[in-house]
């Protein structure tokens, strides 16, 4: 039985004994018929198991929202599976390992296969178990094949990486030089957020029975946001084709206060749950490329988010090892300041609306998560690990070899700058230009001292300040660190600071 919640003795007296030759072990991340262990799977001689295991449900505080969408998708996962004619255990039990020692239970000791898995840990416990892997194919660059580009490299430039799999892919190239004669076309896209714009409607998720049991067992009410079966993820590949595609360049950096989707895609919870695939996702948009007329800046830019950036983030990921994540080389130490988890302790428009869109639907853009909650982060000087384990449990698209690298490399420079080139650090006026925020909030993002002065501002300064010896020989910084040379009032600034640091940490801010 799919679902696995009382039925299933009934249904083990129903099913005629057959013999078994493997359990397909299907993680909660690889939720496709068509790839990784269920691309060559067959109904008469494996059984199929998904465990939704204790530590996945209440091991952490993890968002109610993520936690439903993963829940119901793998329960209509499991259902869809045994309608084609499957065999499937979907087991609750303390952990991953545990509910396979019952599967084995009852089929015997089996074989256990699945797809290799998505994260260090779960990857050590199923080798450890005995499991056997097939190459992970829900990513178009397999991890062999990224070591080996890596290792090719002097520095791991993302854009490098990019234009590697423009060319191998034979995506908007000719040859291999770029269509329209250029790799980005950033110049034209960067947009701030258009005023009285037409955003178009939200797709709106319709609840189905299986839904409403796994909210009623989490006490949560979801959102109508997320789709929790592969259909509804197609419809949302099919309404960001049609409504969002063209726009999407453009806006792509832009936070409005008037909308909390713009025209980005809200496709990541699906491609990291296995209920989409990178591949079809590439493809509906360059064959949308083909038959309507749009812009080649919205397609580039969208096509270098799913080949590149996706990609390279895995790949960065497996090769970086799993060291990585405890990476402190800002020797940041703040606790999480109460502001990120509780958007009323704060009096800052921006983090206000960014946060309180994470408490409604456990996802916001990339723009507020790199340039507001991050930059809040890194300027605060907060402890890494505890920024990371907070964005972990909140996201719905939040997975262990994704947000390491995003935390670790591009949000916080934890890593010395083997991701990125220089800390995404900015002040009020990277805000002002880029959201609608700062009008009518109470600080302004022009002043750095004084008690209406914007914080990211105060901070920003502050952080160069703090570090302007580490960043002394990146050349990309000189310009920045330069500036602080000019400041006459940095005294007074770092007073500031210091007061706005404990406002953050007393939740007064
Ligand atoms: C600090 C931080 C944490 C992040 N955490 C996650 C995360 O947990 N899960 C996640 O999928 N993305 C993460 N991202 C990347 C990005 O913010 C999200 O992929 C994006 O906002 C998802 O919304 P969308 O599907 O509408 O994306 P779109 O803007 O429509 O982009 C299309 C797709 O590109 C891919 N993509 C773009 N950038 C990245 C990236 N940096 N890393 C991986 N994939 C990328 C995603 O699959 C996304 O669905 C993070 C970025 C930052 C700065």
């Amino acid at each position: 039985m799919g679902q696995g919640l009382g039925k299933r003795e009934v249904l083990l007296e129903a099913l005629p004994r057959m013999t078994f030759e493997r359990i397909l072990y299907i993680a909660h991340d690889h939720l496709n018929r068509s790839l990784g262990v269920l691309r060559e799977a067959d109904p008469a001689t494996d059984v199929v198991v998904l465990v939704e295991s204790a530590r996945m449900t209440s091991g952490r505080n993890w968002h109610k929202e993520r936690l439903f969408f993963l829940l119901s998708s793998a329960r209509h996962f499991a259902n869809e599976l045994e309608a084609e004619g499957f065999t499937v255990r979907y087991i609750q039990a303390p952990t991953t390992i545990d509910g396979l020692n019952r599967a084995r239970d009852e089929f015997g000791e089996l074989p256990i296969t699945c797809a290799e898995p998505s994260s260090f840990r779960q990857f050590a416990q199923l080798q450890a178990f005995g499991g056997s892997f097939v190459v992970n194919d829900f990513f178009l660059t397999d991890r062999e094949l990224f070591a080996q580009w890596a290792a090719s490299q002097k520095t791991f430039v993302m854009e490098n990486f990019y234009r590697a799999q423009r060319v191998r892919f034979g995506i908007l190239v000719e040859g291999k030089k770029p269509l329209g004669d250029r790799w980005n076309f950033d110049a034209e896209n960067r947009l701030p957020p258009p005023k009285n714009y037409a955003w178009p409607p939200y797709l709106v998720h319709e609840r189905d029975e299986i839904d409403q049991l796994v909210a009623t067992q989490l006490g949560h009410q979801p959102t109508d946001a997320w789709a929790t079966n592969r259909a509804g993820a197609l419809r949302q590949l099919e309404n960001f084709v049609e409504h969002h595609l063209a726009g999407f360049g453009p806006y792509e950096d832009a936070i409005a206060a008037d909308n909390w989707a713009l025209h980005h895609s809200l496709l990541s919870p699906y491609l990291n749950n296995g209920l989409l695939s990178a591949h079809e996702v590439v493809s509906k948009v360059l064959e949308a490329f083909e038959a309507r007329d749009l812009p080649i800046e919205s397609i580039e830019a969208f096509v270098r988010q799913v080949i590149g950036w996706r990609e390279y983030i895995n790949g960065m990921y497996w090769f970086l090892g799993e060291d990585y994540r405890d990476e402190n080389q800002l020797g940041a130490t703040r606790k999480l300041i109460p502001m990120f988890t509780d958007s009323s302790k704060t009096k800052m428009n921006c983090v206000k609306s960014v946060v309180a869109d994470v408490e409604a639907r456990a996802w916001t853009h990339h723009i507020p998560r790199l340039m507001v909650l991050s930059n809040l982060a890194l300027t605060t000087g907060t402890n890494p690990q505890e920024f990371l384990d907070w964005m972990r449990e909140q996201f719905i698209d939040a997975s262990d070899w994704v947000m390491v690298p995003n935390v670790i490399g591009m949000a916080v420079h934890a890593d010395g700058g083997k991701l990125m080139t220089k800390p995404y650090a900015s002040g009020g006026a990277y805000l002002n230009r880029m959201t609608q925020h700062c009008k009518g909030c109470f600080y302004d993002p022009k002043k750095r001292v004084g008690d209406d002065a914007c914080p990211f501002t105060t901070l920003y300064w502050d952080f160069l300040d703090r570090h302007k010896e580490t960043f002394a020989k990146n050349h990309r910084m000189a310009q920045q660190i330069d500036g602080l040379k000019r400041l006459a009032d940095l005294p007074e600034l770092k007073l500031r600071a210091q007061e706005v640091l404990s406002g953050l940490d007393q939740g007064t801010i």
